[in-house]
């Protein structure tokens, strides 16, 4: 069971120098309100673990069919596993001596993660510390309360990176314990918002005005092609961030890094249709921004 100081995560990431100043330990939880069309990590939607299948680890070895209690496992590496039926037990998990199958997700306590944070402490310096990603950490915010809470107790410097869509009175009590926000901006008109992730933009721009009135907030934008990186968008965006004093934005260019994970979790990728965006559509998108008094990177912190 959930509490405040228990909470699932997808991964902890070590040495990370894209998610916030200098080098971090990056958390993320699991769990999001949004579905992005482009999501790259589909492994934190949902907030419980998950079965990874790699197939091409399989070596039909047959193990996992025999200790499977639902008969979802078939003996062929295409089509291995009937989703409907796994029950998420993870024995296939234990028995399977090429790794083909990982559970993806574990029930985790503050301590033990703050456990892991501490040990980078020698390498933070004076800028690096705890990055909470997800995901979207509010989809967990008593424990990424408890988590910011305890990591600035410990003199760890702490940054949320999150999607701006979850209430304000839980950004308020986390934002006590947070150095700087990494608040992604998606598109500025609600409809096409809700398109792309399946939610309207209204309470991510109240949030936005908030956030960035109460705490350091950067704007992460991540630019995919056809759908925010119109002239029209583009200067929309700038125009409302001007308006709430944001100094940076990061300009996050669309990859398909992710696109194994959806195999491994049996999804159909997204990224046959959405194409990854060109180095002129990603040079006239900064140019916007940098002609609006932006200080702008393409990716994060460099
Ligand atoms: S996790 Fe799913 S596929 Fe694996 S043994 Fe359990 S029910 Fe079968
Ligand atoms: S907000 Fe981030 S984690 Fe959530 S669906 Fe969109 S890209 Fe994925």
């Amino acid at each position: 069971m959930l509490t405040i100081n228990t909470g699932i995560i997808a991964d902890i990431k070590k040495f990370e120098t894209h998610d916030g100043p200098g080098i971090r330990t990056t958390v993320f939880i699991k769990g999001c309100f949004l579905r992005c069309k482009w999501c790259a990590n589909p492994e934190t939607l949902e907030a419980f673990p998950q079965l990874y299948f790699v197939p091409k680890r399989c070596k039909s070895f047959g193990e996992c069919i025999k200790v499977c209690p639902a008969g979802a496992i078939s003996m062929l590496p295409d089509n291995k596993i009937d989703r409907k039926k796994c029950t998420l037990c993870m024995k296939c998990v234990d028995v399977c001596p090429y790794s083909a199958f990982k559970q993806v997700g574990s029930l985790v306590t503050v301590d033990e993660v703050i456990e892991e944070v501490e040990k980078d402490k020698p390498f933070y310096g004076l800028d690096g510390g705890l990055t909470i990603s997800g995901g979207e950490p509010l989809y967990q915010p008593g424990f990424t309360r408890e988590l910011l809470k305890r990591s600035k107790e410990k003199g760890i410097s702490t940054v949320l990176d999150t999607t701006g869509y979850a209430k304000w009175e839980d950004y308020e009590d986390i934002l006590k314990y947070t150095d700087m926000v990494l608040l992604d901006l998606k598109h500025m008109d609600p409809a096409k918002h809700m398109e792309g992730t399946g939610v309207s933009n209204k309470i991510i721009l109240e949030n936005a005005k908030l956030i960035s009135k109460t705490c350091e907030t950067r704007i992460s934008l991540p630019l995919i092609s056809g759908f925010n990186n119109s002239n029209e968008n583009l200067i929309a965006t700038a125009e409302f961030l001007k308006k709430i004093n944001i100094e940076w934005v990061d300009i996050l260019p669309l990859h398909s890094l992710g696109a194994s994970k959806y195999e491994y979790l049996g999804l159909t990728s997204p990224y046959t249709e959405i194409g990854e965006i060109n180095k002129e559509e990603v040079v006239e998108a900064r140019d916007i921004f940098t002609r609006y008094g932006f200080k702008t990177t393409i990716g994060r912190m460099i």
